[in-house]
């Protein structure tokens, strides 16, 4: 086999399913590129978008929470949410990014609300990013 099934899962519903020949996701230690055939493993996955490439495409999509779970022949993602280019609303996005700028300046960084705001924006930034530059 020189591709591997690619699905991406969220609570609510199968968000992604392709082939690949290379799927590159954000792990916890950085940039990992998964080709086919790969042992078995798990990992965390980083706020950041996941590139599914194939002969002549690249499917782009913003994960955020997310777990890979890597099989030989199938790259499974399971994300608390996860959205396809086409389906960002940049503007939600950016406003999102601009109320956790402001609550990042307003709060503590020992305060819970650092943290929410700090992931929040990384959310918004993956979509701002994925939004604008996947869209087909
Ligand atoms: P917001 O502040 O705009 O709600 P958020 O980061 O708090 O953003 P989440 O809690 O991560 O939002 O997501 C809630 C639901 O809304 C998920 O189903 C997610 O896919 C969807 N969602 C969030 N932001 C966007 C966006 N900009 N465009 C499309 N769907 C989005």
């Amino acid at each position: 086999m020189d591709t591997v099934k690619v699905e991406v899962v969220t609570p609510e519903r199968v968000v992604y399913s392709g082939d690949a020949k290379i799927v590159v996701v954000k792990g916890i230690e950085g940039e990992l590129g998964i080709l086919p055939n790969h042992i078995p493993f798990v990992t965390p996955l980083k706020i950041a978008p996941v590139q599914v490439k194939n002969a002549g495409s690249e499917d782009l999509i913003a994960v955020s929470g997310g777990f890979m779970e890597v099989r030989k022949d199938k790259i499974t993602i399971l994300a608390e949410s996860a959205e396809l280019p086409q389906d960002i609303d940049v503007n939600r996005a950016q406003a999102s990014k601009e109320r956790a700028e402001r609550r990042l300046a307003e709060s503590r960084q020992d305060n819970l609300d650092f943290k929410r705001a700090q992931l929040a924006l990384q959310r918004a930034l993956v979509r701002i990013q994925v939004g604008s530059k996947g869209k087909k």
